[in-house]
């Protein structure tokens, strides 16, 4: 086969000197004429792997791996996947599953979806590619957890014509000889403790496609957080898989290990994933925030904001799936431990964010709604098909605005929330489950088969750590997470 293409813009380079690959997988960047690319450069450098992976409901990133040079025909029939890998727990042990040892899939690596991490000469030695799981016949799965959050935000748009600008917002621990000191939180010296892992995170995001927003040393021990400017949806969700992975290699590059545990010690703060959200109408135009409102949110988003508190408990397994998430979900450590709507307020489930401009036009696109309940033991794209999902039930059901609130809702009696709508969210991975098994529109939004699968895969999580103390858990998801 000669050189594919030619023209269009493309300058060929010589064969014995392979065109530079940095980039060519950025998200969304990835054109036809790059996948000729590729497939001529495997003629010459097919000893590179890709791996076509999935976020799943363990929240962990798993996948095959092939030739480069197979890049053409792996984007159409993707690689072969099976059912019950969907029940491998983040602990290894298998939960019960429906399919056993029968059955195939197939696992279509989406390039728009993909990070490259190079070593120091340059050479490309990780290469994956997200992807979705589909049938045989090329329905999407219903346990594709990718997919499930294509469904979700197709819903929001046929239901109200609405699209989402969102960024996922991650804190994580890490070990191994960076800031431990007492005083660092929010520091410059925190922040200088880590400023080359900051550096080499920035760097690694911004050669994927994904743009930084801000690092910093957290308030825990060993603790930073890092945003990124926001994206559509999908594109978000994506990018959330992508930058844990891209900050555990930044940690591992200096002999440190990261972590997003939710919890790290029982008696510390939380490592929390925090997920903002706004509204775009048909024309991309922002349409969450109503200058003229009470809240500053506009009457969609306050009924969007009101599905998200009114079915968080049912969602919560979703948002926070681990045992020790809920460690974390307990007041006062700035986390969220009710269903509310607070403004400003650090504490809420859900946060209306603050604006940082007087021009109108910079605030309406701004104004977000910050859903805190979440942690990285998910899969980012069924936290944000679950807060979706819920969100746009409140617009279906035309919900008013939740009570915004402002105290400190751990200081009130039950029959006080009671009166305010509010109640305490799930204080158990089990007592979540058991809200998530009664609630009907799980049924309905995520269909039978996952929601089944889903909590057979979390029980069977459960039992591997049931009888160990909170230290012990905590030890247990730290090595996974
Ligand atoms: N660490 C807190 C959490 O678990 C969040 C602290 C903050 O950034 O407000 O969500
Ligand atoms: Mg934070």
């Amino acid at each position: 086969m000669g050189r594919p293409g030619g023209g269009e813009g493309w300058n060929w380079p010589q064969v014995n000197n392979p065109p530079d690959l940095t980039g060519l997988c950025a998200p969304r960047m990835i054109s036809r004429n790059r996948v000729q690319a590729l497939e001529w450069v495997g003629m010459t450098n097919s000893e590179q792997i890709i791996m076509a992976c999935c976020a799943d409901i363990a929240g962990q990133v798993r996948g095959k791996g092939f030739p480069e040079s197979d890049l053409p025909l792996r984007l159409q029939r993707g690689v072969g996947w099976t059912p019950t890998n969907v029940q491998i727990t983040c602990f290894d042990v298998i939960a019960d599953s429906p399919f056993g040892a029968l059955g195939d899939l197939a696992l279509v690596p989406d390039p728009a979806a993909a990070w490259v991490i190079h070593d120091p000469t340059g050479d490309p030695v990780e290469h994956v590619m997200l992807g979705d799981i589909r049938t045989l016949e090329g329905e999407p799965w219903s346990c594709c957890t990718r997919s499930i959050l294509k469904t979700a935000l197709q819903r929001l748009q046929d239901v109200a014509q609405l699209s989402t600008t969102v960024a996922f917002e991650h804190e994580f621990q890490v070990s191994g000889g960076l800031a431990g000191d007492s005083g660092s939180a929010y520091s410059l010296a925190g922040a200088r403790s880590g400023a080359e892992m900051g550096r080499r995170i920035f760097r690694l995001m911004t050669r994927n496609g994904l743009r930084p927003d801000t690092f910093m040393k957290e308030f825990g021990a060993d603790q930073f957080e890092v945003t990124m400017k926001p994206a559509d949806g999908l594109a978000a969700a994506d990018r959330a898989v992508i930058l844990r992975e891209l900050v555990r290699v930044a940690a591992r590059e200096q002999g440190q290990r990261a972590s997003f545990t939710p919890i790290r010690d029982p008696a510390g703060v939380g490592n929390g994933v925090h997920v903002h959200i706004s509204l775009n109408d048909a024309d991309g135009q922002p349409v969450t925030h109503d200058p003229d409102s009470e809240t500053g949110l506009s009457a969609v988003a306050a009924s969007f904001a009101a599905g998200i508190t009114t079915f968080l408990p049912d969602i919560l397994a979703m948002l926070a799936p681990s045992a020790i998430s809920y460690l974390r979900l307990t007041p006062h450590r700035w986390s969220a431990a009710f269903n509310n709507l607070g403004l400003r307020d650090r504490e809420a489930s859900v946060r209306i964010c603050p604006v940082t401009s007087l021009d109108p036009l910079a605030i309406a696109r701004q104004f977000n709604l910050e859903v805190r309940a979440c942690d990285a033991a998910a899969s980012p794209y069924l936290q944000l098909a679950a807060i979706i999902h819920a969100g746009t039930e409140g617009i279906v059901r035309g919900l008013g605005a939740p009570r915004v609130t402002e105290a400190d809702l751990s200081a009130l009696a039950a029959e006080e929330l009671a009166a305010m709508g509010i109640e305490r969210l799930p204080t158990t991975l089990d007592a979540a489950l058991q809200a998530f098994a009664d609630a009907g529109v799980i049924g309905e939004w995520f269909g039978a088969e996952f929601r089944d699968v889903y909590l057979s895969h979390k029980r069977g999580e459960l039992a591997v750590v049931q009888g160990l103390s909170p230290e012990e858990m905590c030890a247990r998801y730290a090595a996974v997470y």
